[in-house]
C-alpha cells in the first residue's frame, strides 16, 4: 500500500473521489461497451456538458478528446497554420511546442522568456504574418505564469491570429475570457486529479474556419484526428477511435465533484493554499522563490530554488508519506516544483508546510 501524497506535477495526486468512480466504471463496464454504444454517447455528453459548466464556455466553443497536450500541440499546428506561428516561450513546455511548428515544417517565430522570467505584453510585438499565437498560462518547468489579464491583451493588437492557450497544469483555476482567446487545452493528469492519458481540446468557430480552409486549399491536416474529422463524430457524442472511455467516464464524474465546490470555491481554495506555500518560502533558510516578479508566479506550480537537494529533502518527507516534485530538466538538483492542484486539500499543504517549517527550516 502507498500511503503517500504526492505534491509533483503531474501526474499528480487523484482526486480524492476517484477511488470510488473507479469502481463504478467497473461496475459500469465502461472499459468494455462500444465506443459507438448510447450509454458511451451519455458518458461523453455528461464529460462535456460538465466541462461547459464548469469553465462557463459559451456555445461558440466545441470540447474534443484527444490523446494528451501534447497530441493536441501536433494538431493545433497541422490543422491551423499553412505557414508561420508565433510562440512566447517562457520555459520547456512552450519551447517543445515551439519546435513541433518547425518540425512539421512551418516556420515559427518565438519571444523567448529566460527561465524563471516572464513577459510584460506590451512589450512584444507578434509579427503582422503570424496566423496562431501561442501563449502558455502556467509554464509547469518554471513556475511562470502569465495572468488571464496579460492573456487578454493579445486580441485587440493582433486581430487575424488565432491564440491558443496551453493551460495544462492551471485549468480549471484561470477564468479566461472566452471572447478574448480562440482555444485552450489541458491534459487531465495535472489539475483534474486523474490517471493520465487524454488531452482536452477547446475551441471556437474561427479555429474550425482555418481547419476548413487549409483542408479546402488542399493542404494536409492530418488524417482521423483532423478538426473536421474529430467535429463529425462529436455531434454524435463519439470520437473517430477508440477512446479513452474510462478516462472520459471519470472526468465527467469528477467535474460533477468540482461543481459542487464551483470554479469560484476552487480558485479560492487555490489562492489560500498557494498563500501558505509562499508565506514559508518567504521565510525559509533553504528555499527562496524560483519565480522573482510576484506578479507571474503560478498558483498552481510553486517553484522554489533550494539549497538541499530535492533527494534530501524528499528523504526529509518519507517518513511524513510526502514527496515534492524536482526541479525541471537542468534545474532538476537546484530547485523544487510543489503542485497545488485541487487534489491537493487545504490539511496536506498544512501539514506539508509544518513539516518543512520544522524538519528543514
Ligand atoms: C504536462 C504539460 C504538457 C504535456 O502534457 P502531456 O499530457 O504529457 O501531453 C504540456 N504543457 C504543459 C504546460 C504541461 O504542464
Amino acid at each position: 500500500m502507498n500511503n503517500k501524497i504526492y505534491f509533483t506535477p503531474g501526474p499528480s495526486e487523484l482526486y480524492p473521489t476517484v477511488r470510488q468512480h473507479m469502481i463504478t466504471a467497473l461496475d459500469e463496464k465502461i472499459g468494455t461497451i462500444s465506443h459507438r454504444s448510447k450509454k458511451f454517447e451519455e458518458v461523453y455528453k455528461t464529460a462535456s456538458d460538465n466541462l461547459r459548466t464548469l469553465l462557463n464556455l459559451p456555445d461558440n466553443y466545441q470540447i474534443l478528446f484527444l490523446a494528451s497536450a501534447t497530441e493536441i500541440w501536433e494538431r493545433i499546428i497541422q490543422n491551423c497554420v499553412e505557414k508561420k506561428s508565433f510562440h512566447c516561450v517562457n520555459g520547456s513546455f512552450s519551447k517543445r511546442f515551439y519546435e513541433f511548428a518547425a518540425e512539421l515544417g512551418r516556420e515559427a517565430y518565438k519571444e523567448e522568456a529566460s527561465f524563471g522570467k516572464g513577459f510584460y505584453p506590451a512589450n512584444i510585438n507578434v509579427p503582422a504574418d503570424a496566423e496562431i499565437i501561442c501563449l502558455t498560462h502556467n509554464e509547469t518547468s518554471s513556475g511562470v505564469s502569465m495572468p488571464v489579464e496579460d492573456i487578454n491583451t493579445f486580441r485587440d493588437k493582433n486581430k487575424n491570429a488565432l491564440i491558443f492557450v496551453d493551460a495544462v497544469s492551471s485549468l480549471p483555476y484561470p477564468a479566461f475570457d472566452w471572447s478574448k482567446i480562440d482555444s485552450a487545452f489541458f491534459s487531465v493528469q495535472k489539475c483534474f486529479g486523474l490517471p493520465a492519458g487524454l488531452g482536452v481540446w477547446i475551441l471556437n468557430e474561427r479555429v474550425i474556419a482555418k481547419s476548413e480552409a487549409l483542408l479546402a486549399k488542399g493542404q494536409s491536416i492530418g488524417t482521423y484526428h483532423t478538426i473536421p474529422s474529430m467535429l463529425s463524430k462529436a455531434v454524435v457524442n463519439q470520437t473517430p477511435e477508440t477512446p479513452n472511455a474510462m478516462n472520459i467516464f471519470l472526468l465527467g464524474k469528477v467535474i460533477a465533484d468540482m461543481l459542487t465546490i464551483g470554479a469560484d470555491g476552487i480558485r479560492k481554495q487555490t489562492e489560500a493554499k498557494a498563500a501558505l506555500i509562499n508565506n514559508y518560502i518567504s521565510t525559509s533558510k533553504v528555499f527562496s522563490f524560483g519565480v522573482e516578479d510576484s506578479r507571474l508566479r503560478s498558483m498552481t506550480t510553486i517553484v522554489a530554488n533550494t539549497t538541499m537537494l530535492p533527494g534530501d529533502i524528499n528523504k526529509v518527507l518519507e517518513p511524513f508519506n510526502m514527496a515534492v516534485g524536482a526541479g525541471y530538466g537542468s534545474k532538476k538538483d537546484t530547485q523544487i516544483r510543489i503542485a497545488n492542484f485541487p487534489a491537493h486539500s487545504l490539511e496536506h499543504v498544512q501539514a506539508l508546510v509544518k513539516i518543512l517549517q520544522e524538519k528543514i527550516g
